[in-house]
């Protein structure tokens, strides 16, 4: 099958790798209908994470079962299913708790290569969501949105603490933060800050529900947000960066008692003791537990109301990912979906 490997920094080859097999009787083979580049690949294709030796990239996928291991009861060939970047047995304590991306047997799906024909998915019983029927086209988009990006934005507005009326910020304009300003809408947030100065995403940021644009950052951003509610700060606010700056403009965003949802993968922040001491939030974060949502997810989507694949701005044939992370890289596009 074809492949996008990561070679080095900006080095992205699409070429053969071997076809995925059935390793343990709990994993299923899926055909790839659809996979994308993650905001999360960026830190490695830029050199920020390093890589050891050539790597399969992706993590985000959506496809059509092919084969399943003797174990696998609740999965059969032919259906159509989406499943989370962490797979999970769906069983263990974290699981049941709505943790699965601390499941207690996780195996990270990024480490057999999305971006690709087909993928092995380990704990397929507990792991992937099979929609009703295999869906028409035009949903794919929003579905293979659900496997990460809009999981991701939906756990950032639910541990941020978003509930119907109140306010909320948004840290970070892509695509993580433009679908957690669609969720904190879901969830009935009455006024969403969407922080952007990138016009495209202003506009998607409104579309998606956003009712208020800040384009100012670090302390003058902060300000904005006080100055938009009466010198409180935001009720809710999600930080969908995952950099220092973006991290302390979220902290002294929110009003005290807030909470902070944190979705960006950290890079060089660190949070003062004494700092966190004073500012009376909350702050939950972690790789979502996209799992415990797709259920909900999938059928928003699968009723038409909700559309998170309008963040996939670029479409391309998977032979063509090194233009797919390009354009990402250079903030041409917001996201890239990779058509096998
Ligand atoms: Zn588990």
């Amino acid at each position: 099958m074809r492949g996008a490997v990561l070679y080095a920094p900006g080095d992205i080859r699409v070429e053969d790798r071997d076809d995925p097999k059935i390793v343990e009787p709990t994993d299923a083979i899926i055909r790839m209908s659809a996979t994308c580049v993650c905001g999360s690949d960026l830190w490695e294709y830029r050199g920020i994470s390093e890589i050891d030796g050539p790597t399969p990239m992706g993590h985000e996928y959506c496809g059509i079962v092919e084969e399943i291991g003797e174990d696998v009861t609740t999965l059969r060939p032919g259906q159509f299913v989406i499943g989370s970047f962490i797979a999970s047995d769906n069983t263990c304590p974290h699981c049941v708790a709505g943790y699965q991306s601390a499941c207690m047997r996780r195996q990270p799906v990024g480490r057999e290569g999305a971006q690709a024909e087909a993928l092995r998915v380990a704990l397929a019983d507990g792991t992937l969501v099979a929609t009703p029927e295999v869906p028409d086209d035009d949903m794919l988009p929003s579905l293979l949105a659900a496997s990460d990006v809009l999981g991701t934005g939906w756990y950032a507005a639910v541990a941020a603490g978003v509930r119907p009326g109140c306010t909320v910020a948004v840290v970070g304009d892509g695509a993580v933060g433009l679908l957690g300003v669609l969720a904190s809408s879901q969830l009935g947030a009455e006024r969403i800050i969407a922080m952007s100065r990138h016009e495209p995403r202003q506009r998607l940021a409104r579309e998606f529900g956003a009712t208020d644009i800040v384009t100012e950052r670090g302390d003058e951003g902060v300000q904005r947000i006080k100055d938009l509610t009466g010198g409180v700060g935001a009720d809710a606010v999600l930080e969908c960066v995952g950099t220092g700056e973006a991290m302390s403009q979220a902290l002294h965003s929110a009003r005290a008692g807030g909470g902070v949802g944190v979705v960006g993968v950290p890079h060089g922040v660190s949070i003062e003791g004494r700092e966190l001491f004073r500012s009376m939030v909350r702050v939950q974060g972690g790789p979502a537990p996209v799992r415990r949502f797709l259920p909900d997810l999938i059928d928003r989507i699968w009723q038409r109301r909700i559309d998170p694949g309008k963040v996939f701005d670029l479409d391309l044939p998977l032979g063509e990912a090194a233009e797919g992370y390009a354009a990402m890289d250079e903030r041409r596009a917001i996201k890239t979906l990779l058509r096998p």
